[in-house]
Protein backbone atom coordinates (compact mmCIF):
# COMPACT_ATOMS: atom_id res chain seq x y z
CA UNK A 1 0.00 0.00 0.00
CA UNK A 2 0.96 3.40 -0.94
CA UNK A 3 0.88 4.59 2.65
CA UNK A 4 3.14 1.76 3.79
CA UNK A 5 0.59 0.67 6.15
CA UNK A 6 -0.48 -2.97 7.30
CA UNK A 7 -4.63 -3.73 5.75
CA UNK A 8 -6.52 -4.75 8.86
CA UNK A 9 -10.50 -5.38 8.68
CA UNK A 10 -11.08 -3.57 11.53
CA UNK A 11 -9.86 -1.32 14.23
CA UNK A 12 -11.73 -0.51 17.31
CA UNK A 13 -10.73 2.53 19.91
CA UNK A 14 -11.84 3.47 23.29
CA UNK A 15 -11.58 5.20 26.76
CA UNK A 16 -10.12 2.09 27.96
CA UNK A 17 -8.90 -1.84 26.87
CA UNK A 18 -8.54 -4.16 29.37
CA UNK A 19 -6.60 -7.15 28.34
CA UNK A 20 -7.46 -9.32 31.07
CA UNK A 21 -4.02 -10.91 30.66
CA UNK A 22 -2.61 -12.00 33.96
CA UNK A 23 -0.42 -8.94 34.21
CA UNK A 24 -2.94 -7.00 34.29
CA UNK A 25 -2.64 -4.78 31.33
CA UNK A 26 -4.58 -1.98 30.71
CA UNK A 27 -4.65 0.68 28.24
CA UNK A 28 -6.23 3.90 28.80
CA UNK A 29 -7.12 5.25 26.28
CA UNK A 30 -6.82 1.48 23.87
CA UNK A 31 -7.37 0.05 20.91
CA UNK A 32 -7.63 -3.30 19.54
CA UNK A 33 -6.89 -4.58 15.67
CA UNK A 34 -8.71 -7.44 14.42
CA UNK A 35 -7.94 -9.10 10.93
CA UNK A 36 -10.70 -12.03 9.91
CA UNK A 37 -11.19 -13.76 13.32
CA UNK A 38 -8.23 -13.19 15.24
CA UNK A 39 -6.74 -10.48 17.27
CA UNK A 40 -3.50 -8.87 15.98
CA UNK A 41 -2.26 -5.97 17.82
CA UNK A 42 -3.89 -4.34 21.26
CA UNK A 43 -2.07 -1.12 22.47
CA UNK A 44 -2.35 2.96 22.62
CA UNK A 45 -4.94 4.43 19.40
CA UNK A 46 -1.55 6.74 18.26
CA UNK A 47 0.41 3.50 17.89
CA UNK A 48 -2.18 1.07 16.01
CA UNK A 49 -3.34 3.93 14.30
CA UNK A 50 0.08 4.63 12.29
CA UNK A 51 0.56 0.80 11.70
CA UNK A 52 -2.36 -0.35 10.43
CA UNK A 53 -5.20 0.53 7.48
CA UNK A 54 -8.31 -0.72 8.56
CA UNK A 55 -10.84 -1.67 6.48
CA UNK A 56 -13.63 -0.47 9.25
CA UNK A 57 -12.91 1.32 11.94
CA UNK A 58 -15.01 1.72 15.65
CA UNK A 59 -14.66 4.43 17.64
CA UNK A 60 -15.96 4.54 21.52
CA UNK A 61 -14.51 7.18 22.82
CA UNK A 62 -16.54 6.24 25.79
CA UNK A 63 -16.28 2.38 25.39
CA UNK A 64 -14.22 0.13 27.91
CA UNK A 65 -13.07 -2.92 25.67
CA UNK A 66 -12.83 -6.01 27.36
CA UNK A 67 -12.50 -9.99 26.19
CA UNK A 68 -16.04 -11.43 25.41
CA UNK A 69 -17.20 -12.83 28.91
CA UNK A 70 -17.42 -16.82 28.78
CA UNK A 71 -20.50 -18.80 30.30
CA UNK A 72 -18.59 -21.71 31.44
CA UNK A 73 -22.31 -23.54 32.39
CA UNK A 74 -25.59 -22.91 31.47
CA UNK A 75 -28.64 -25.29 30.15
CA UNK A 76 -29.83 -22.45 27.13
CA UNK A 77 -33.27 -23.68 26.37
CA UNK A 78 -33.81 -23.99 29.78
CA UNK A 79 -34.35 -20.22 28.59
CA UNK A 80 -38.09 -21.02 27.41
CA UNK A 81 -38.66 -22.57 31.60
CA UNK A 82 -37.74 -19.05 32.60
CA UNK A 83 -40.40 -18.53 36.22
CA UNK A 84 -42.12 -21.81 35.34
CA UNK A 85 -41.53 -22.97 39.24
CA UNK A 86 -39.29 -21.28 41.65
CA UNK A 87 -38.93 -21.05 45.34
CA UNK A 88 -38.00 -24.91 45.18
CA UNK A 89 -35.48 -27.28 47.01
CA UNK A 90 -33.58 -29.23 44.15
CA UNK A 91 -34.52 -32.35 44.03
CA UNK A 92 -38.54 -31.57 44.14
CA UNK A 93 -37.30 -28.51 41.42
CA UNK A 94 -35.90 -31.30 39.33
CA UNK A 95 -38.44 -34.34 39.71
CA UNK A 96 -41.67 -32.56 39.88
CA UNK A 97 -41.31 -29.42 37.60
CA UNK A 98 -38.20 -29.74 35.38
CA UNK A 99 -37.79 -33.48 34.14
CA UNK A 100 -41.50 -33.78 33.64
CA UNK A 101 -41.65 -30.27 31.32
CA UNK A 102 -38.35 -31.76 29.54
CA UNK A 103 -40.51 -35.05 28.50
CA UNK A 104 -42.23 -32.84 26.46
CA UNK A 105 -38.83 -31.20 24.97
CA UNK A 106 -38.42 -31.55 21.15
CA UNK A 107 -35.46 -30.63 18.96
CA UNK A 108 -37.38 -27.45 18.03
CA UNK A 109 -37.76 -26.33 21.72
CA UNK A 110 -34.51 -26.87 22.04
CA UNK A 111 -33.29 -24.93 18.92
CA UNK A 112 -35.94 -21.59 19.44
CA UNK A 113 -34.95 -21.92 23.21
CA UNK A 114 -31.51 -21.91 22.54
CA UNK A 115 -31.58 -18.58 20.14
CA UNK A 116 -33.36 -16.56 22.70
CA UNK A 117 -30.59 -17.64 25.26
CA UNK A 118 -27.59 -16.47 22.35
CA UNK A 119 -29.95 -13.08 21.98
CA UNK A 120 -30.04 -12.84 25.52
CA UNK A 121 -26.61 -13.16 26.06
CA UNK A 122 -24.75 -11.83 23.35
CA UNK A 123 -26.63 -8.88 24.58
CA UNK A 124 -25.21 -8.51 27.43
CA UNK A 125 -21.85 -9.72 26.96
CA UNK A 126 -21.36 -13.33 26.62
CA UNK A 127 -19.59 -14.09 23.42
CA UNK A 128 -19.23 -18.14 24.73
CA UNK A 129 -21.05 -20.51 26.42
CA UNK A 130 -20.76 -24.09 27.40
CA UNK A 131 -24.21 -26.11 27.31
CA UNK A 132 -25.73 -29.36 28.76
CA UNK A 133 -28.79 -29.85 27.37
CA UNK A 134 -31.06 -32.37 25.33
CA UNK A 135 -31.06 -32.63 21.16
CA UNK A 136 -27.35 -30.98 21.82
CA UNK A 137 -27.01 -30.89 17.63
CA UNK A 138 -29.82 -28.47 17.72
CA UNK A 139 -27.88 -26.29 20.06
CA UNK A 140 -24.52 -26.44 17.72
CA UNK A 141 -26.79 -25.42 15.03
CA UNK A 142 -27.90 -22.38 17.17
CA UNK A 143 -24.79 -21.44 17.83
CA UNK A 144 -23.53 -22.75 14.47
CA UNK A 145 -26.15 -19.80 12.67
CA UNK A 146 -26.18 -16.92 15.00
CA UNK A 147 -22.37 -16.40 15.49
CA UNK A 148 -21.44 -17.16 18.90
CA UNK A 149 -18.81 -19.53 20.28
CA UNK A 150 -20.07 -22.81 22.36
CA UNK A 151 -19.27 -25.92 23.72
CA UNK A 152 -21.99 -27.85 23.32
CA UNK A 153 -23.10 -31.70 25.17
CA UNK A 154 -25.71 -34.44 25.00
CA UNK A 155 -26.75 -34.44 28.52
CA UNK A 156 -26.58 -38.64 29.36
CA UNK A 157 -28.07 -40.60 32.11
CA UNK A 158 -29.17 -44.03 32.82
CA UNK A 159 -32.61 -43.64 31.80
CA UNK A 160 -34.28 -43.20 28.76
CA UNK A 161 -33.79 -39.39 26.55
CA UNK A 162 -37.00 -37.97 24.49
CA UNK A 163 -34.46 -37.03 22.43
CA UNK A 164 -31.88 -40.73 21.49
CA UNK A 165 -34.40 -43.21 23.22
CA UNK A 166 -32.54 -45.82 25.74
CA UNK A 167 -29.14 -44.71 27.50
CA UNK A 168 -26.94 -46.92 24.83
CA UNK A 169 -27.81 -44.83 22.09
CA UNK A 170 -26.67 -41.59 24.13
CA UNK A 171 -23.06 -42.43 23.82
CA UNK A 172 -23.26 -43.01 19.81
CA UNK A 173 -24.90 -39.93 19.67
CA UNK A 174 -22.46 -37.84 21.43
CA UNK A 175 -19.89 -39.64 19.64
CA UNK A 176 -21.68 -38.22 16.23
CA UNK A 177 -21.24 -35.23 17.48
CA UNK A 178 -18.64 -35.01 17.99
CA UNK A 179 -17.57 -36.27 14.13
CA UNK A 180 -19.76 -33.30 12.93
CA UNK A 181 -18.00 -30.28 14.63
CA UNK A 182 -15.12 -31.68 14.53
CA UNK A 183 -13.85 -28.91 12.39
CA UNK A 184 -15.78 -25.98 13.01
CA UNK A 185 -14.51 -22.54 13.70
CA UNK A 186 -16.68 -21.85 16.68
CA UNK A 187 -18.38 -25.06 17.54
CA UNK A 188 -16.84 -27.64 19.96
CA UNK A 189 -18.27 -30.52 21.97
CA UNK A 190 -17.67 -32.07 24.97
CA UNK A 191 -18.98 -35.65 26.73
CA UNK A 192 -21.54 -34.20 29.49
CA UNK A 193 -23.03 -37.49 31.67
CA UNK A 194 -25.68 -35.45 34.09
CA UNK A 195 -23.97 -36.22 37.49
CA UNK A 196 -22.80 -39.03 39.87
CA UNK A 197 -26.88 -39.47 41.03
CA UNK A 198 -28.49 -40.41 37.40
CA UNK A 199 -24.93 -42.50 36.02
CA UNK A 200 -24.21 -45.39 36.58
CA UNK A 201 -20.40 -46.23 37.26
CA UNK A 202 -20.15 -48.15 34.10
CA UNK A 203 -21.99 -44.93 32.38
CA UNK A 204 -19.38 -42.53 33.42
CA UNK A 205 -16.26 -44.72 32.53
CA UNK A 206 -17.90 -44.55 28.89
CA UNK A 207 -18.09 -41.03 28.76
CA UNK A 208 -14.77 -40.95 30.21
CA UNK A 209 -13.44 -43.42 27.39
CA UNK A 210 -15.26 -41.07 24.98
CA UNK A 211 -13.63 -38.02 26.01
CA UNK A 212 -10.34 -39.01 25.48
CA UNK A 213 -10.87 -40.49 22.18
CA UNK A 214 -12.16 -37.48 20.96
CA UNK A 215 -9.91 -35.28 23.36
CA UNK A 216 -12.57 -33.16 24.97
CA UNK A 217 -13.97 -32.08 28.05
CA UNK A 218 -15.79 -34.70 30.37
CA UNK A 219 -17.87 -32.22 31.85
CA UNK A 220 -20.90 -33.24 35.00
CA UNK A 221 -23.06 -31.79 37.40
CA UNK A 222 -20.76 -32.76 40.74
CA UNK A 223 -21.10 -32.06 44.62
CA UNK A 224 -24.08 -29.30 43.71
CA UNK A 225 -25.48 -29.99 47.45
CA UNK A 226 -25.03 -31.67 50.76
CA UNK A 227 -27.91 -33.91 49.84
CA UNK A 228 -25.80 -35.66 46.36
CA UNK A 229 -22.97 -35.73 48.95
CA UNK A 230 -24.63 -37.90 51.10
CA UNK A 231 -26.30 -40.02 48.59
CA UNK A 232 -23.50 -41.07 46.92
CA UNK A 233 -21.51 -41.69 50.35
CA UNK A 234 -24.67 -43.71 51.41
CA UNK A 235 -24.76 -45.49 47.47
CA UNK A 236 -21.03 -45.86 46.80
CA UNK A 237 -18.81 -45.39 50.04
CA UNK A 238 -17.01 -42.32 48.97
CA UNK A 239 -18.09 -38.37 48.22
CA UNK A 240 -18.91 -37.54 44.69
CA UNK A 241 -15.01 -36.52 43.92
CA UNK A 242 -13.59 -39.12 45.75
CA UNK A 243 -15.77 -41.54 43.43
CA UNK A 244 -15.10 -39.91 40.28
CA UNK A 245 -11.39 -40.55 41.77
CA UNK A 246 -12.00 -44.32 42.09
CA UNK A 247 -13.22 -44.52 38.85
CA UNK A 248 -10.20 -42.98 37.52
CA UNK A 249 -12.06 -39.80 36.12
CA UNK A 250 -10.79 -37.26 38.11
CA UNK A 251 -8.14 -35.53 35.48
CA UNK A 252 -7.34 -32.45 33.38
CA UNK A 253 -10.31 -33.14 31.27
CA UNK A 254 -12.95 -33.03 33.69
CA UNK A 255 -14.86 -29.96 34.53
CA UNK A 256 -16.99 -29.95 37.78
CA UNK A 257 -20.31 -27.87 37.62
CA UNK A 258 -21.78 -26.03 40.88
CA UNK A 259 -18.51 -27.99 43.63
CA UNK A 260 -20.05 -26.76 46.22
CA UNK A 261 -20.29 -29.55 48.77
CA UNK A 262 -16.57 -29.77 48.68
CA UNK A 263 -14.57 -30.96 51.94
CA UNK A 264 -10.97 -30.39 52.50
CA UNK A 265 -10.01 -34.03 50.64
CA UNK A 266 -12.29 -33.23 48.11
CA UNK A 267 -10.13 -29.99 47.53
CA UNK A 268 -6.96 -31.52 47.87
CA UNK A 269 -8.26 -34.56 45.22
CA UNK A 270 -8.81 -32.13 42.51
CA UNK A 271 -6.24 -29.56 43.02
CA UNK A 272 -4.02 -32.55 42.18
CA UNK A 273 -5.78 -33.68 39.41
CA UNK A 274 -5.92 -30.17 37.01
CA UNK A 275 -9.93 -30.67 36.82
CA UNK A 276 -11.20 -27.21 36.55
CA UNK A 277 -14.85 -25.66 38.11
CA UNK A 278 -17.92 -23.94 36.68
CA UNK A 279 -18.62 -21.89 39.73
CA UNK A 280 -23.04 -20.75 39.14
CA UNK A 281 -23.17 -18.83 42.00
CA UNK A 282 -26.73 -17.44 41.71
CA UNK A 283 -28.09 -20.84 41.30
CA UNK A 284 -26.72 -22.13 44.07
CA UNK A 285 -28.15 -18.90 46.62
CA UNK A 286 -31.60 -19.87 44.70
CA UNK A 287 -31.54 -23.12 45.23
CA UNK A 288 -30.11 -22.90 48.97
CA UNK A 289 -27.41 -25.37 47.72
CA UNK A 290 -24.62 -23.66 49.39
CA UNK A 291 -21.28 -21.05 48.83
CA UNK A 292 -18.74 -23.17 46.63
CA UNK A 293 -15.16 -22.64 48.04
CA UNK A 294 -13.97 -20.51 45.58
CA UNK A 295 -11.66 -18.70 47.52
CA UNK A 296 -10.11 -22.29 48.70
CA UNK A 297 -10.39 -23.63 45.47
CA UNK A 298 -8.32 -20.38 43.71
CA UNK A 299 -5.88 -20.92 46.53
CA UNK A 300 -4.90 -24.21 46.08
CA UNK A 301 -4.49 -23.64 42.30
CA UNK A 302 -7.88 -25.24 40.89
CA UNK A 303 -8.73 -23.39 37.75
CA UNK A 304 -12.10 -21.80 38.12
CA UNK A 305 -14.74 -20.65 35.50
CA UNK A 306 -18.23 -18.98 35.90
CA UNK A 307 -21.68 -20.14 34.62
CA UNK A 308 -24.99 -18.87 35.16
CA UNK A 309 -26.30 -22.80 35.10
CA UNK A 310 -29.81 -22.75 33.43
CA UNK A 311 -32.70 -19.95 33.03
CA UNK A 312 -34.87 -21.84 35.44
CA UNK A 313 -32.79 -21.49 38.26
CA UNK A 314 -31.18 -18.14 37.90
CA UNK A 315 -33.35 -16.39 36.18
CA UNK A 316 -31.35 -14.62 34.05
CA UNK A 317 -27.69 -15.23 31.63
CA UNK A 318 -26.38 -12.08 32.55
CA UNK A 319 -22.49 -12.38 33.35
CA UNK A 320 -21.63 -9.55 34.80
CA UNK A 321 -24.15 -9.85 37.35
CA UNK A 322 -23.14 -13.24 37.90
CA UNK A 323 -19.59 -11.77 38.90
CA UNK A 324 -20.69 -9.23 40.83
CA UNK A 325 -22.51 -11.90 42.91
CA UNK A 326 -19.55 -14.28 43.28
CA UNK A 327 -17.59 -11.65 44.19
CA UNK A 328 -20.26 -10.32 47.29
CA UNK A 329 -20.68 -14.13 48.04
CA UNK A 330 -17.40 -15.62 48.79
CA UNK A 331 -17.11 -12.26 51.00
CA UNK A 332 -20.27 -12.40 53.09
CA UNK A 333 -20.07 -16.49 52.91
CA UNK A 334 -16.40 -15.90 55.11
CA UNK A 335 -17.45 -12.61 56.89
CA UNK A 336 -14.37 -11.57 55.02
CA UNK A 337 -14.94 -8.29 52.64
CA UNK A 338 -11.32 -9.13 50.88
CA UNK A 339 -12.09 -12.29 49.20
CA UNK A 340 -12.16 -12.58 45.57
CA UNK A 341 -11.41 -8.78 44.78
CA UNK A 342 -12.88 -7.47 41.85
CA UNK A 343 -9.87 -8.26 39.39
CA UNK A 344 -10.10 -11.94 40.46
CA UNK A 345 -13.48 -12.00 40.01
CA UNK A 346 -13.68 -10.65 36.34
CA UNK A 347 -11.06 -12.82 35.20
CA UNK A 348 -13.21 -15.60 36.56
CA UNK A 349 -15.80 -15.07 33.36
CA UNK A 350 -12.88 -14.22 30.62
CA UNK A 351 -9.53 -16.35 31.29
CA UNK A 352 -10.55 -18.01 34.06
CA UNK A 353 -13.89 -20.02 31.91
CA UNK A 354 -11.34 -20.35 29.25
CA UNK A 355 -8.73 -22.27 30.78
CA UNK A 356 -11.63 -24.61 32.17
CA UNK A 357 -13.14 -24.96 29.32
CA UNK A 358 -9.99 -25.74 27.51
CA UNK A 359 -10.15 -22.93 25.09
CA UNK A 360 -6.94 -20.58 26.56
CA UNK A 361 -5.43 -20.45 23.37
CA UNK A 362 -8.40 -19.04 21.92
CA UNK A 363 -10.41 -16.61 23.77
CA UNK A 364 -10.29 -15.27 27.19
CA UNK A 365 -7.44 -12.87 26.40
CA UNK A 366 -6.77 -9.90 24.34
CA UNK A 367 -3.83 -10.32 22.75
CA UNK A 368 -2.37 -10.92 18.95
CA UNK A 369 -3.12 -14.46 18.02
CA UNK A 370 -6.28 -15.21 19.91
CA UNK A 371 -9.80 -14.82 18.34
CA UNK A 372 -11.50 -11.49 18.12
CA UNK A 373 -13.86 -12.35 20.64
CA UNK A 374 -14.62 -8.76 22.75
CA UNK A 375 -16.99 -6.43 24.23
CA UNK A 376 -17.67 -3.03 24.36
CA UNK A 377 -19.28 -1.23 27.72
CA UNK A 378 -20.77 2.22 27.19
CA UNK A 379 -19.07 4.41 30.39
CA UNK A 380 -21.49 7.11 29.46
CA UNK A 381 -23.93 6.57 32.42
CA UNK A 382 -24.90 7.85 35.35
CA UNK A 383 -23.72 4.72 37.27
CA UNK A 384 -20.47 4.12 35.58
CA UNK A 385 -19.81 7.57 36.09
CA UNK A 386 -16.92 9.07 37.75
CA UNK A 387 -14.61 6.17 37.03
CA UNK A 388 -11.58 5.45 39.60
CA UNK A 389 -11.40 1.55 38.96
CA UNK A 390 -12.58 -0.30 35.89
CA UNK A 391 -12.05 -3.42 37.59
CA UNK A 392 -14.32 -2.14 40.22
CA UNK A 393 -16.84 -0.71 38.02
CA UNK A 394 -17.32 -3.87 35.54
CA UNK A 395 -17.94 -6.38 38.69
CA UNK A 396 -20.07 -3.85 41.12
CA UNK A 397 -21.81 -1.38 39.59
CA UNK A 398 -22.36 -2.48 35.42
CA UNK A 399 -24.87 -4.85 33.89
CA UNK A 400 -25.64 -6.93 30.87
CA UNK A 401 -27.48 -3.67 29.90
CA UNK A 402 -24.34 -2.06 29.58
CA UNK A 403 -22.76 -3.53 26.54
CA UNK A 404 -23.28 -1.54 23.29
CA UNK A 405 -21.15 -3.72 20.62
CA UNK A 406 -20.11 -7.28 20.58
CA UNK A 407 -17.83 -8.95 18.26
CA UNK A 408 -17.31 -12.85 18.41
CA UNK A 409 -14.48 -14.36 15.63
CA UNK A 410 -13.73 -10.83 14.66
CA UNK A 411 -17.67 -10.62 13.28
CA UNK A 412 -19.51 -7.62 14.86
CA UNK A 413 -22.56 -9.77 15.85
CA UNK A 414 -24.64 -6.39 18.25
CA UNK A 415 -23.61 -3.52 17.16
CA UNK A 416 -24.51 -0.31 18.68
CA UNK A 417 -27.10 -2.78 21.48
CA UNK A 418 -28.24 -3.86 17.98
CA UNK A 419 -28.35 -7.76 17.81
CA UNK A 420 -26.98 -8.04 13.46
CA UNK A 421 -26.67 -11.48 13.03
CA UNK A 422 -30.11 -13.14 13.18
CA UNK A 423 -34.12 -11.74 13.65
CA UNK A 424 -34.71 -10.96 17.48
CA UNK A 425 -38.13 -10.47 17.09
CA UNK A 426 -38.77 -13.89 15.40
CA UNK A 427 -36.98 -15.53 18.04
CA UNK A 428 -39.29 -13.56 20.48
CA UNK A 429 -42.22 -14.57 18.81
CA UNK A 430 -41.07 -18.52 18.27
CA UNK A 431 -40.16 -18.46 22.36
CA UNK A 432 -43.78 -17.13 23.06
CA UNK A 433 -45.45 -19.44 20.86
CA UNK A 434 -43.25 -22.55 22.47
CA UNK A 435 -44.75 -21.77 26.25
CA UNK A 436 -47.89 -21.44 25.00
CA UNK A 437 -47.60 -24.70 24.12
CA UNK A 438 -45.76 -26.05 27.45
CA UNK A 439 -48.67 -24.47 29.29
CA UNK A 440 -51.10 -26.05 27.30
ZN1 LIG B 1 -26.63 -27.29 35.51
Amino acid sequence: MASGKEPISLLLTGAWVLTMDPDQEVFCPGAVAVTGPEIVAVGPPEELTARYAPARTLHYPEGLILPGLINAHTHAAMSLFRGLADDLPLEEWLNSHIFPAERLLTGDFVYWGTKLAVAEMLLSGTTTFCDMYLWADRVAQAAAETGIRAVVGEVLYDFPSPNYGPPAAGLAFSEALCQTWQYHPRVNVAIQPHAVYTCSPDLLQACGDLAEKYGTRLIMHLSETPHEVADCQARYGATPVAHLSNLGLLTGRLVADHAVALTDADQELLAASGAGVAHCPESNMKLASGIAPVSELLARGVPVGLGTDGCASNNNLDLLQEVDTAAKLQKVGKLDPTLLPARAALALATRGSARVLGLAGEVGVLKPGLKADLVVIDLNQPHLTPLYDPFSHLVYAATGADVQTVLVHGQVLVQDRQLKSFDLNETLARARELARQLKS
